[in-house]
């Protein structure tokens, strides 16, 4: 493609934005599929993979200086990757590249995986890594603040990459926009993702005010915001300062916060007192899914459902919407707004006899049509043909296995034996997790073993049942809030994500 052609090609993209602000995503993708069919001719990727992806997003902090998975170093800087767009964003890369590849490396992520680089702004710990990261990947486009200094341009272009020097609102890729350089001073620019929850937010420092980049993505996108995350640059800001940012974040109508980097432990503190359970404690390693997991995310809470609220507490820090279900919702309404059932730990004798054969019968046939089953220790217990709890012996027969019954309390190491497997990603080989009179899993037939206890009794396993995916655990990838065992802190709350999305993708 020449020179010329692709300087129209961005002026035509600015025209859609600037002049055509209010098309929906899937309207701007069209557009830029007719850009692409000239970038398949030059061998690129085809738009048509990524409108299917384009609704589902995984946002991974890879650098900052709050740690949050304690495998990976910590530094003052900020980097994050996107994942789920027709591209792989790289936004920013922390102050340096050994760190960052470092990081990477450890949460199994390719350098070679990035498409795109952003960067927010010239400050050393946002750009520092990147002639480091392009030494890995130079097959990346990278989108550079206008205002950067020639020499910060020919590192890009030496590198053999491409350079895309952002002033005005630009589109990204499908659903990702720039806001174009912003502030008066130092100039920074943002990234905005379209999606259909509404728009997140990405800054690096936010040095034009964070209220203003919230303000300028929903100029541009025409939609409210449902995520900001990044730095907010409240550091060494007292309470009435911070609290005059946090009202305006909070009139501009943004649903979920999470400020790290520069945000400043006060203001962190601020936000989580206002925001409650839709702030997100982000640090390096944090991982965010957002619509991957569409709609329908049930948890029974009903009679006997005493670990329920560990679940909800759990999906809640995940930022994952649910509903609670008891038995008579399952009795009266069936399951028809679930995506997934999240059956938690409590009483099995009580949960199985409160449900009775006919909510069992329903949950049976909602996953044999393509429902998620994510079963925890009682849950677990239930979902086998026999319960083996005494007196008990029916059970939903979604799974084959045999649950031999332990009794016991605490913290036990398990083994993931898959490492590679979906329900694994990010998890370390070795986990410590709750555990509460959980079963000794026996797996039979097509059952997949994804961990094992020490004595080698299974303790993750997986199967389908009809069109559905059923994953049960023996212990809490939850956590306990009455034993105040927190999933983070033990890094399963990785595990428990895994097993909603895994669960939550239709078997055809
Ligand atoms: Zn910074
Ligand atoms: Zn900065």
């Amino acid at each position: 493609m020449s020179r010329q052609y692709a300087l129209l090609l961005v002026a035509m993209m600015c025209w859609w934005l600037l002049c055509a602000p209010a098309v929906r995503c899937s309207s701007l993708a069209r557009s830029s599929r007719a850009a692409e069919q000239k970038h398949n001719a030059a061998g690129r990727e085809s738009s048509e993979a990524a409108g299917r992806k384009a609704d589902s997003i995984c946002i991974t902090v890879l650098y900052d200086n709050n740690p949050y998975d304690g495998r990976l170093k910590t530094a003052w800087g900020f980097s994050c990757l996107i994942e789920g767009l027709g591209k792989t964003i790289l936004f920013d890369t922390g102050a340096d590249s050994g760190m960052l590849l470092s990081n990477m490396s450890r949460l199994g992520i390719s350098p070679k995986s990035v498409d795109v680089v952003l960067i927010s702004h010239i400050h050393y710990d946002h750009f520092g890594g990147l002639e480091g990261f392009l030494n890995q990947n130079n097959a990346v486009t990278v989108y550079l603040p206008k205002s950067f200094p020639e020499r910060m341009k020919d590192v890009v272009r030496g590198a053999g990459a491409e350079l895309v020097e952002v002033a005005k609102p630009l589109k990204v890729c499908d659903c990702a926009y720039s806001t174009g350089e912003l502030g008066r001073g130092l100039k920074e620019q943002s990234l905005v993702i379209r999606t259909s929850k509404g728009l997140i937010v990405v800054t690096g420092c936010a040095h034009p005010g964070v209220v203003n980049v919230v303000q300028k993505a929903k100029e541009l996108c025409k939609d409210n915001v449902y995520l900001v995350l990044g730095g907010f640059h409240l550091c060494g800001l007292g309470p009435s300062e911070i609290g005059r940012v946090l009202r305006g974040v909070k009139s501009e109508g943004v649903t979920l916060a999470a400020p790290c980097h520069c945000s400043g432990d006060l203001a962190r503190r601020e936000f989580e007192k206002a925001y409650g359970k839709d702030f997100i404690p982000l640090g390096a390693g944090f991982r965010l899914e957002v619509s991957r997991i569409k709609k329908g995310i049930c948890v029974y809470a009903g009679t006997g459902a005493k670990r329920a609220r560990d679940v909800e507490a759990a999906l809640d820090r995940l930022a994952i919407p649910y509903e609670e279900l008891d038995e008579h919702a399952v009795r009266n309404a069936g399951l028809k707004a679930c995506s997934v059932l999240v059956m938690p730990g409590g009483h099995t004798n009580k949960m199985v006899d409160a449900l009775g054969s006919d909510c069992l019968e329903r949950i049976r046939k909602f996953v044999l049509a393509g429902g998620g089953y994510v079963g925890i220790c009682a849950g677990a217990y239930m979902a086998a043909e026999r319960v083996e709890v005494p007196g008990r012996p029916a059970g939903l027969a979604i799974i084959a296995v045999t649950n031999h019954r332990k009794a016991g309390r605490g913290i036990k190491n398990i083994t993931i034996t898959q490492p590679n497997h979906p329900l694994s990603t990010g998890c370390q080989k070795n986990v410590r997790i709750w555990y509460e009179n959980g079963p000794t899993i026996e797996p039979e037939g097509n059952v997949e073993t994804v961990a094992l206890y020490e004595d080698g009794g299974a303790a993750v396993v997986s199967s389908t049942y009809g069109r559905g995916t059923v994953v049960i655990f023996s212990p809490h990838p939850e956590g306990s809030i009455e034993a105040g065992v927190t999933p983070e802190n033990l890094g399963t709350l990785d595990l428990f994500r895994n097993a909603i999305a895994f669960a939550s993708r239709d078997q055809r």
